[in-house]
């Protein structure tokens, strides 16, 4: 996923040991209008995917691993059960590995949800993305109210997993509105945040409504730390599993 998605943070999360997967295909059921993910009629489960990501993770050696997915709703379980399978592979073939899976909202469906959490992965993570007033305009298909519903069930159900979301900037989002997320995030009890900056993918998607200064993403953070988010990481060019594996090892006081 990082190379495909040309991530600019591949050199500083690889020599961290951290590398993000994307299972269930590269087709999503959605069309969110930031997301560079292609849409359309996804392709077939591959049955395969658990143990070739397990096989990847040990061979790279990765220290974290992150796994996520496009949008699936054409499935009954939104693919829950091939998170559960990955989850398990890896925890079999590199026991040593820490496991982050940035979920998709499984339209609300917790009992899929709660498939994901009894295979107690060390983090779930599941992006809130953009301020409620343009979850029409650029969300199609989610509900802001359910996204933080699901974080907090996660909380709800099993507090030894760290509940991480990300937010993209420049959409054309208020700061009030970006600090009324962030407080509705705390009460939903994430505990980790990344800020980035929207940059869009092509002509055809939602056009940047600015770029943020450096200073701004400082401030965002210091904002979140300030509500009760434990751990930020925001800047320009910040992604979901940006210091990935860094965050979970600070925030669980693993860290070397
Ligand atoms: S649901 Fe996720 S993968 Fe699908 S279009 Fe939206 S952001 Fe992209």
């Amino acid at each position: 996923m990082c190379r495909e998605a040309r991530c600019p943070n591949q050199a500083e999360c690889s020599s961290r040991g951290t590398a993000t997967f994307l299972i269930l295909g590269d087709r999503c059921t959605r069309d969110c209008r930031f997301c560079a993910v292609r849409h359309g009629t996804p392709l077939p489960v591959n049955p395969e995917e658990p143990f070739l990501v397990a096989a990847a993770t040990a061979d790279m050696g990765l220290r974290h691993a992150v796994v996520t997915s496009v949008t699936r709703d054409d499935l009954p379980d939104g693919g829950a059960e091939l998170f559960v399978a990955v989850i398990r592979a890896i925890r079999s073939c590199s026991p040593g590995t820490t496991i982050e899976v940035l979920i998709p909202d499984f339209q609300g469906d917790w009992q899929s949800l709660k498939k994901v959490i009894d295979a107690r992965p060390d983090v779930i993570n599941h992006n809130v993305e953009t301020v409620p007033r343009l979850y029409p305009v650029v969300r199609w298909g989610a509900s802001y109210e359910r996204s933080l519903e699901l974080l907090d069930r996660v909380y709800a159900h099993d507090r030894g997993i760290v509940t991480k979301s990300g937010l993209m900037a420049g959409m054309g989002e208020t700061r009030a509105e970006i600090t009324h997320v962030i407080r509705d995030m705390v009460g939903s009890h994430v505990t980790v945040l990344t800020i980035g900056q929207y940059l869009r993918p092509s002509v055809l998607h939602h056009p940047v409504d600015r770029y943020l200064p450096p200073h701004e993403f400082d401030e965002l953070k210091d904002l979140a730390l300030a509500e009760g988010i434990k751990r930020v990481a925001a800047g320009p060019l910040v992604r979901s599993s940006y210091k990935a594996g860094l965050m979970f090892a600070e925030e669980t006081g693993t860290a070397e």
